[in-house]
């Protein structure tokens, strides 16, 4: 599941839009090979400020990936992969 950070949509899959590199960085526009890549953007709003999520494995929240802790590359035995007010009540992570 993604979330965008501009409309505050949730969707499964982002929307592809296929275009090239250069015609992207607007550049090399004389030359002939073009390198295809694909945009990946908001269905809703066409932004690309969206973020991977994830559910918690203990709450359920759904919450960013990048925020997430897998205590189980931490310690063995680990509770799965949690949100951080879950990894903190958990006593992982530590700090702030
Ligand atoms: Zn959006
Ligand atoms: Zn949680």
């Amino acid at each position: 599941m993604y979330y965008c950070e501009n409309c505050r949509n949730e969707f499964d899959e982002p929307s592809v839009e296929k275009t090239t590199y250069e015609d992207f960085y607007e550049i090399g526009a004389e030359f002939p090979n073009k390198t295809e890549m694909n945009l990946e953007k908001c269905p809703y709003c066409g932004s690309d400020e969206f973020e991977a999520m994830t559910e918690c494995e203990k709450c359920g929240e759904y919450c960013r990936e990048r925020d997430m802790l897998d205590t189980e590359d931490l310690i063995e035995g680990g509770v799965g992969v949690l949100c951080p007010d879950c990894y903190r009540d958990n006593g992982f992570g530590g700090g702030d």
